[in-house]
């Protein structure tokens, strides 16, 4: 691979967010490259789009919060780094990469629709789409399909990925494997194969989680193994049954619940007590199994097959 090809995390950024007469606006950059090392975000961190599309549903939310934004975006930004390989101290306007967020948040949401079966939110989603694109023709589902596709299409083209042929350590010969150039090209590599994978896209039931994940099980309900234990005790802890919980027990509003250093998309208090009822009826199944995820590839043969080891 040659030198120009290569993807840089481990930097800090500096994100400066403000409203002005309603408009955000904002720059970044980076201001510390001593931890820089190379890294392969197919290999390394297959739900990147995932966390890529949580930045950009904040955005939508249109929190007037800045400090929540920045500390997300510099959350994102130190743990992946931007879509392209900045030089230091080079300062760009935030914008393309919120539009790209709120795009890749669009994408999930429609993934998330197809899945469910589910069209009352469709009109929400093709206004998002509309304000992105400014183009009038996106108001049915089948507008909505066709956006996604395109959209993938266009950005695969623009942020390929390179096939290389690579030795492999584990079986001695040679594989094919798919190098992205750019974090945007794997982020949108990672699209296109979650449309076409049979993979359901979910947040986790744990309420301080709600991470979104994806997994080919339609019942399962967190994000790992951990958050189902975390659920537990929490359930347990305030004494959350399905009769009490329908009684008196009032859920914690958001803002006080102690925030952890693990990513937490802001839930909005209707949601947290919907998600508090949807809590209790989880309690009657059956425990649930859970294996390694390989990404967005089926098991861990096709993942070795495609990225090499
Ligand atoms: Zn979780």
């Amino acid at each position: 691979m040659n030198n120009n090809n290569k993807i840089f995390r481990g930097d800090e950024w500096d994100v400066n967010l403000s409203f002005s007469k309603n408009h955000l606006n904002g720059n970044l950059k980076i201001s510390n490259t001593n931890q820089r090392r190379v890294y392969k975000p197919l290999l390394e961190t297959p739900d990147v789009f995932l966390r890529f599309a949580e930045i950009g549903f904040l955005y939508w939310d249109e929190t007037k919060d800045t400090k929540v934004l920045i500390e997300k975006t510099k959350e994102f930004l130190n743990n992946f780094s931007y879509l392209h390989n900045l030089d230091i101290f080079e300062e760009i306007s935030i914008n393309p990469f919120i539009n790209e967020a709120k795009t890749a948040a669009n994408i999930i949401s429609i993934i998330k629709l197809i899945d469910k079966n589910n069209t009352s939110n469709n009109s929400l989603i093709s206004n998002r789409i509309y304000s992105l694109l400014e183009e009038n023709n996106q108001k049915n589902d089948d507008g909505i399909h066709e956006w996604m596709i395109k959209t993938i299409q266009k950005n695969l083209q623009n942020e390929p990925c390179i096939n290389q042929i690579e030795s492999s350590n584990s079986n001695k010969g040679l594989v094919l494997t798919i190098n992205p150039t750019s974090l945007k090209a794997a982020i949108w590599f990672q699209l296109a194969n979650i449309i076409i994978s049979k993979k359901y896209i979910k947040n986790c039931s744990y309420l301080l989680c709600k991470k979104l994940y994806s997994t080919t099980r339609d019942k399962r309900n967190y994000c790992s193994s951990n958050c189902q234990t975390r659920a537990k005790s929490y359930r347990a802890y305030h004494n959350l049954s399905i009769e009490r919980s329908n009684k008196s027990k009032k859920p914690k509003k958001i803002s006080e619940i102690t925030s952890s250093k693990t990513y937490e998309p802001i839930i909005k208090e209707k949601e947290f007590i919907e998600e508090h009822i949807e809590m209790a009826s989880i309690i009657r199944q059956p425990e649930i199994e859970y294996d390694p995820d390989h990404g967005f590839f089926e098991d861990l043969e096709s993942e070795k097959r495609i990225l090499g080891d």
